[in-house]
């Protein structure tokens, strides 16, 4: 095993990782050292959030950096806003002892006129998201003319968060023989097409499609009907006393209705998504890493870049789309030598999507059978007493309080004492798991479906998406942020539609127009291309933004919304107008 002693690295930087307790470099340390201290070149590392990365490009960087210089010498371009002040955390960190290199880290969301400001100051080390960066460029407040270093740290987030044009833009803008190093978990499409154009002769390295953690990362699922999802993570939580995680939800709908419901039954959990203002993020997320909460219920964009090590679980409440997100996700545990689980909650027909997420992360994962209500009860009854035994107790203060509770206590046995100091905290979960029945879905792909993919009761099984009953389409629901106000009727609605999806003959459903907001569903096929083209869309200067719903609950639907839309032929546009109320909003 290599130690960073074993590289030339400046002092200064040595005597920070030894302060910090960094003694052995990590993979893509290793291979950023040995390919760019003596001689910078470009570089492309595909690496994962977890497999010491941030480490790997810095400090080629500051080794080489140079103090006396009043120009930018590093743009370090990464997706979020938490990811850039994690990598300028690390970076004051390993500039501890290096006199004169600061970085400034710059990212939207947050009063530009601060960050320009800081830029006064001359930092060598600009740490940013490409918007700001962008923007900062444009204003002519950062001078990237003297540019050296150029990374682009989670270059497939990056684009896959439509940064595309800003990159190609602050690419373009930096010198032509600065060292690029892009950093990504995958070399594919667009990415490969910055790497051949912006990128010469690059070292490739890749460290795996695993990160250093996923080793120690055992990935499970449990296998439940969509109406159970909710109590099947109530009982993973339940069976993992000490959980401290993540529950990644898709949508920040389901994000704050999970969280909220989590809250309500007693749980110590709070949600992180888009729609909490940067503050309120900031309280949240503090309060996760003081481990005032237990469990982060969060969408994938908002959890990015949280820097949290020590946890034990990520809970994925649905599987997202893309494999890769799962692997950014699991890699959330397991982190730095410990051990984590990562659970994905399925239905039925989530399994067949199995086989592909073993495929990327190397690994099969386990089924595992959700636990009863009285192995809950067990589990927490232990869980308990083991509280009990390991509480130091405070002699000097209790000992004066002893005689009283000894009286107190003199009528009841010493097994009564026993059996009623452990129900305090049993009886909340012996009454929750009361003639709890079995949850487990035991049903496979194949013995429940006929050729046409139905299941027993000859329907389609259900999720987010919905189905009239009288087509073969399933409908995605979707939340828009267009409504009456805004003047959409039924007519403007399906002409916004029509006219933003790239693809044409898309089936439409039901369109639910409310005041400020309003529902529409279409063919699921088309869901994720209708997040993508709707990202760039606007509607009389407004941005628009749209948001897979839950589907409309059978009570409301038919109800306050009218009549039920009609039987349509492929291809031909549907809707119905009405009222209806808000769903899980
Ligand atoms: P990163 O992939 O840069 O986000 O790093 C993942 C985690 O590993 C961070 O908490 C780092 O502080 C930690 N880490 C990175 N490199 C090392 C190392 N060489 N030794 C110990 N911990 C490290």
């Amino acid at each position: 095993m290599q130690s960073f002693k074993d590289f030339d690295l400046n002092p200064n930087i040595q005597k920070a990782l030894e302060a910090i307790g960094f003694e052995t470099p990590t993979p893509v340390q290793v291979q950023s050292l040995t390919h760019l201290l003596d001689e910078p070149q470009d570089m492309i590392a595909l690496a994962q959030t977890g497999t010491g990365k941030t480490a790997a490009f810095s400090l080629p960087i500051l080794h080489h950096c140079e103090p006396h210089s009043k120009k930018p010498q590093a743009l370090i371009l990464s997706p979020t806003r938490e990811l850039c002040i994690q990598i300028g955390n690390d970076i004051d960190k390993f500039t501890k002892y290096s006199k004169g290199i600061d970085q400034l880290s710059v990212y939207g969301g947050t009063a530009i006129t601060n960050q320009i400001k800081g830029l006064r100051n001359k930092p060598q080390i600009i740490v940013g998201t490409p918007g700001r960066t962008l923007d900062l460029i444009k204003r002519k407040k950062l001078d990237v003319s003297d540019v050296q270093w150029l990374v682009l740290d989670e270059a497939d987030e990056m684009l896959s968060m439509g940064f595309q044009d800003d990159l190609n833009e602050i690419l373009e803008t930096t010198p032509d023989d600065k060292k690029t190093l892009l950093f990504s978990a995958t070399l594919a499409g667009e990415i490969k097409k910055i790497a051949d154009n912006y990128l010469s002769n690059p070292v490739e390295v890749t460290i795996g499609r695993k990160n250093i953690s996923a080793e120690n990362v055992d990935h499970s699922y449990y296998q439940v009907h969509y109406r159970d999802r909710y109590d099947a993570l109530k009982r993973i939580v339940d069976m993992n006393p000490q959980v401290y995680g993540i529950v990644f939800c898709r949508t920040r709908a389901e994000t704050k209705e999970i969280a909220a419901k989590l809250t309500e039954d007693g749980y110590n959990s709070d949600a992180l998504h888009g729609d909490l203002s940067q503050a309120q993020r900031d309280y949240v997320m503090q309060k996760f890493r003081k481990r005032q909460l237990r469990l982060l219920v969060a969408t994938d964009v908002a959890a990015r870049g949280l820097d949290v090590n020590d946890l034990t679980h990520v809970i994925n409440y649905k599987l997202p789309d893309d494999r890769e997100v799962y692997v950014h996700r699991s890699g959330r545990t397991g982190r730095a030598g410990k051990s984590g689980s990562s659970i994905a909650i399925l239905e039925r027909r989530d399994l067949s999507r199995i086989r592909g997420f073993e495929k990327m992360i190397g690994k099969d994962f386990i089924k595992k059978e959700l636990p009863s209500g009285k192995e809950i009860c067990e589990k927490q009854l232990f869980n308990y007493i083991d509280k009990v035994v390991n509480t130091e107790v405070n002699e000097a203060e209790i000992k004066q309080f002893l005689p009283a509770i000894e009286e107190k206590l003199s009528e009841l046995s010493q097994e009564d004492i026993l059996k009623r100091f452990v129900s305090i905290e049993f009886n909340r979960f012996l009454d929750y798991y009361k003639g709890a029945r079995d949850i487990n879905d035991r049903s496979t792909v194949k013995d429940r479906r006929d050729k046409k993919g139905r299941n027993e009761d000859g329907g389609r099984d259900r999720d987010r998406r919905s189905k009239r009953g009288d087509s073969d389409v399933d409908f995605t629901r979707f939340f828009i942020n267009l409504g009456k106000l805004h003047k959409m009727n039924p007519k403007s609605m399906l002409d916004l539609i029509n006219n933003t999806l790239p693809q044409k003959g898309v089936e439409i459903g039901e369109i639910e127009l409310l005041k400020g907001f309003s529902f529409f569903e279409l063919d699921r096929k088309f869901e994720d291309a209708a997040l993508k083209a709707f990202a760039k869309c606007t509607y009389k200067g407004l941005k628009v933004r749209i948001e897979v719903a839950q589907p409309k609950s059978k009570s409301s639907s038919g109800g306050r919304g009218g009549k039920k839309g009609g039987k349509s032929g492929r291809g031909k546009k549907r809707h119905k107008g009405g009222r209806g109320k808000r769903n899980n909003w």
